[in-house]
């Protein structure tokens, strides 16, 4: 326990807006710090997506940091490969992760989001979380902020962190001239439960064609999620749900027997949206983690990793530091290496939708021709935790 703050005696409470993957793990972090939280929720009940994600190794290590490696590891699949393929599930470009797994002792792991968040939410000390409350405002009172929900209840809050997603409500009120940047991409999300060819079983695969973007990982014994993407000119409803099998009829059969396999009333649908890197995650006692902070495109697969790294570098800095001096140094220690991701998942992004058939071959071209060492040091710096 730090010098500089010292929780138990100053009763400090951080409250938290948002019980996400970011703001469960953020006040896991906490509470293994001695420091005390609460979180509020709008939800009434946990109740993730149907869908599922990959924790990186980055991730993984916050994880064991934590000392819940074993029980995601235990709850998932591990994915040693990730391959971006032809739609015949050719491979153009491969990242063998690992090395990674050997030099971090972490394997990267693919499961389903509910199993994810139910392990989180069970790990918070008893009465941490408080459902059924939306944040409606929230208002400066004499160095400490009055948080109001729609629930007609208010806290006097002296720390909080907005990890309340994309469309955060503590970002607009902070930073209201913040847009969200539009990526004019659908994205649909399944689980499915199909037996995947053995070659599969521990592979990330994202094929890309000119009719979109198809991935698939194994997530559980027999349990496969896959997503899907394409790019629309106004507005979403260009593409229709009822026609995903058309879209996707010239790819591999495997990716055709997981579409047809999926009850279309499981599939969730979204837009793919990101913010634009902004300078500020923080004004006074009040500050932001996770996509509320930093949403990013899920090109690399790695939103929610950066907001688990968030919880442990923020936990790290408001158990050494003042509150004033935890948060410059948590935006200071991860405003670049966030921003570099975000801008590159929007390039990865961009890339993966070209139409041109020129342009698309000359980028299939480089893609096969580029090194696997090459490939492996773009996701070094990825994977590599900030030192404190
Ligand atoms: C298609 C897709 C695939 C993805 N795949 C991956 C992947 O494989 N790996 C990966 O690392 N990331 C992935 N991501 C990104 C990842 O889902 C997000 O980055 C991550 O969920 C962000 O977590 P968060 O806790 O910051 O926000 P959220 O998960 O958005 O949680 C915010 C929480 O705040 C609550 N909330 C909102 N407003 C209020 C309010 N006013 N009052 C109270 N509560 C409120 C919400 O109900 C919610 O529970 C993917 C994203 C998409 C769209």
């Amino acid at each position: 326990m730090g010098v500089a703050t010292n929780w138990n005696e100053q009763k400090m409470t951080v409250n938290i807006i948002g019980a996400g993957i970011g703001g469960l793990t953020t006040a896991i972090a906490l509470q293994r710090k001695g420091i005390k939280v609460q979180i509020y929720e709008q939800a009434n009940e946990i109740k993730p997506v149907g869908s599922g994600i990959i924790l990186a190794n980055n991730a993984m290590q916050v994880y064991q940091k934590l000392g819940l490696k074993n029980k995601i590891e235990n709850n998932g699949n591990p994915i040693s490969s990730v391959n971006i393929t032809l739609p015949d599930l050719t491979p153009m470009s491969s990242v063998d992760l690992k090395y990674f797994e050997k030099k971090y002792n972490c394997q990267n792991i693919a499961i389903h989001r509910a199993t994810l968040q139910q392990i989180l939410a069970e790990e918070l000390k008893p009465n941490t979380l408080n459902l059924g409350y939306e944040l409606s405002g929230i208002e400066d009172s004499d160095n400490k902020w009055l948080l109001r929900f729609k629930n007609k209840n208010t806290i006097e809050s002296q720390i909080t962190l907005g990890a309340d997603g994309i469309n955060s409500d503590v970002r607009k009120h902070l930073f209201p001239n913040v847009k969200i940047r539009n990526a004019f991409q659908v994205c649909w999300r399944g689980i499915v439960d199909i037996v995947l060819p053995l070659r599969f079983q521990n592979e990330l695969n994202e094929a890309w064609g000119k009719e979109g973007r198809f991935g698939f990982v194994k997530i559980a014994a027999n349990k496969v999620y896959w997503y899907a993407l394409k790019s629309f000119k106004r507005d979403s409803s260009e593409h229709s749900i009822d026609s995903l099998s058309d879209y996707y009829s010239g790819y591999n059969e495997t990716i055709r027997s997981i579409i047809n396999t999926t009850p279309t009333n499981t599939i969730h649908t979204a837009t793919i949206a990101d913010l634009r890197p902004i300078k500020n995650w923080y004004k006074g006692n009040i500050c932001l983690i996770g996509d509320a902070a930093h949403a990013t495109t899920p090109n690399m697969g790695q939103g929610a990793c950066q907001a688990i790294e968030d919880a442990h570098v923020l936990a790290e800095c408001l158990d050494k530091f003042d509150t004033e001096k935890a948060f410059a140094d948590f935006q200071k220690l991860r405003g670049a290496k966030v921003s570099k991701i975000v801008n590159t998942s929007w390039q990865i992004g961009r890339m993966a939708h070209w139409e041109n058939p020129i342009a698309t071959r000359l980028r299939n071209q480089l893609m096969k021709m580029t090194p696997r060492n090459l490939s492996r040091k773009h996701s070094e710096k990825m994977f590599e935790l900030e030192h404190i």
